[in-house]
């Protein structure tokens, strides 16, 4: 399977990017997705939390009770340690079934953390989406209705503009409008056509 591993600071237009290559046919995977995925209730992975942490990490409705996780591995490293060696193999599991399920000639995983989670060990080429942080910023604030300060909380917690695009195999600026936006996508997608199709 050849995977392009898409991704981009928070804002950057990864959504927007990714809606494109799937009107053309493209499966896309979303690690945030699959990330929740293996917790829903009835999971395996959900079981064992309940066992190491206890009933408190669950909503009333049975379903993972995301910040009281948090604060409890905020609190303790070793359990911290122990949720991401449970998880990671899962995740990295069921990721692997979705990209080898795909049936169109190359597949997209977009994750805003491709990189610094190592995801991109899964791709054949990489793709960042580049805004300046203002755009960013802006974009976001527009979106969800946040205050700067925790997008830049986010932000921070995330490799830099420079890191990413050093990485990237292909880099797409979006600073301008969706359209100008498409105009770049379209001919990279005809080169990961026949890139995907030669290999
Ligand atoms: P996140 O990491 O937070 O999920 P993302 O990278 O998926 O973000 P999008 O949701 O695609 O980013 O874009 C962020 C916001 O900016 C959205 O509201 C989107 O509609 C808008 N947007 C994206 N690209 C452009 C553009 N070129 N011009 C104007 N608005 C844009």
């Amino acid at each position: 399977m050849w995977v392009v591993g898409l991704t981009g600071g928070i804002g950057s237009g990864k959504t927007a990017a990714s809606n494109f290559f799937a009107e053309q046919g493209v499966t896309v995977v979303d690690a945030d997705v699959v990330a929740r995925e293996v917790v829903f209730p009835g999971s395996p992975a959900l079981a064992e939390i309940v066992e190491h942490f206890g009933n408190d990490v669950l909503q009333a409705d049975g379903s993972l009770n995301r910040a009281s996780l948090r604060q409890r591995i905020f609190a303790n490293s070793s359990d911290k340690d122990w949720l991401n060696q449970l998880l990671h193999p899962a995740i990295r599991e069921r990721l692997l079934q979705q990209l080898q399920a795909a049936t169109s000639r190359y597949v997209i995983l977009v994750a805003p953390l491709l990189f610094e989670n190592g995801l991109d060990a899964y791709c054949q080429r990489t793709l960042v989406i580049d805004v300046d942080e203002q755009t960013q910023i802006q974009r976001t604030q527009q979106r969800d209705q946040v205050d700067a300060k925790q997008v830049e909380s986010i932000m921070a917690a995330q490799w830099s503009r420079q890191q990413r695009s050093a990485a990237a195999d292909d880099v797409v600026d979006n600073n301008g409008s969706l359209a100008q936006l498409i105009a770049q996508l379209k001919p990279l997608h005809e080169s990961y056509l026949t890139i995907a199709e030669n290999t």
